[in-house]
């Protein structure tokens, strides 16, 4: 994938309930993107629906995504879909140390061996990181230092150029609440200096970034021209398919 054609990535969480719907949505969200080449997106239907969402883009230039994976190799590990499985069904993408996968006890250890077990897949992890919440001294920046550390400086340059980082203030995600414009730059600035400090400043120009919290069609251009990232993640808006499609064309 070129950095210079932005990546748009919706993430279905955990709905719909019934795998008609999931075929509806998929199929008009491939209806409404037609084009090969601007931009390069991705859906991440829940693993119960990849297969059925599969064959509905089969034709389309839509990437299939998945929204968290295990660690392990297949195995003795109840509950848990391995990369090979998911490679199997189609997914090109995982997301993986999602917010709310934190939230739910996934640690930073966790992240970085999901992330070594889908880069050894030869797939594209994006890796989610965000503050809490935001306070005037610039604390914050800490908290994204210490998740970015956790997996950039056990990565390889040639490792850390296939990785997407997609930053996602935990207070922006599905409150309506975004982060500025200037902050989705400023934060830019920040991630691309770590990545300088921990490799060189070429690794640092290759990762993409993708912002994500709250983007929707009536902020995502301005939150991509002055952000100087590379592509969004979308959750509840990618649940529509219209507003989903509006986001990409917001960033050509
Ligand atoms: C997300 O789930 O990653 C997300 C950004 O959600 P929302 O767009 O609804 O804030």
């Amino acid at each position: 994938m070129k950095k210079t054609i932005p990546l748009i990535v919706g993430n279905w969480k955990c709905h719909p309930i019934k795998t008609i719907e999931a075929e509806a949505l998929a199929t008009t969200t491939a209806k409404l993107h037609k084009k090969n080449d601007m931009p390069y997106v991705a859906i991440a239907p829940t693993n119960l629906h990849i297969s059925a969402v599969a064959k509905k883009i089969s034709k389309s230039p839509i990437m299939l995504a998945a929204q968290n994976v295990s660690a392990y190799t297949i195995g003795a590990h109840t509950g848990e879909q391995a990369v090979s499985q998911l490679k199997d069904s189609g997914v090109e993408i995982v997301i993986v140390g999602h917010s709310e996968r934190r939230a739910a006890g996934e640690t930073d250890e966790q992240v970085l061996a999901k992330t070594q077990a889908v880069l050894a897949a030869k797939l594209i992890p994006i890796i989610c990181i965000g503050e809490q919440s935001r306070d005037v001294s610039g604390n914050f920046f800490k908290e994204i230092e210490k998740q970015i550390s956790s997996f950039a400086s056990v990565l390889n340059s040639t490792q850390l150029k296939k990785v997407v980082i997609a930053y996602e203030p935990i207070w922006a995600i599905g409150t309506g609440e975004t982060a500025t414009a200037q902050d989705v730059k400023e934060m830019q600035l920040f991630i691309e200096k770590i990545l300088t400090k921990l490799h060189d400043r070429a690794t640092a120009r290759a990762v993409r970034l993708l912002y994500g919290g709250s983007v929707k069609p009536h902020n995502a251009a301005e939150l991509h021209e002055v952000g100087h990232m590379n592509g969004f993640l979308v959750g509840g808006a990618s649940l529509k398919a219209e507003d989903f499609i509006a986001i990409t064309k917001a960033v050509i």
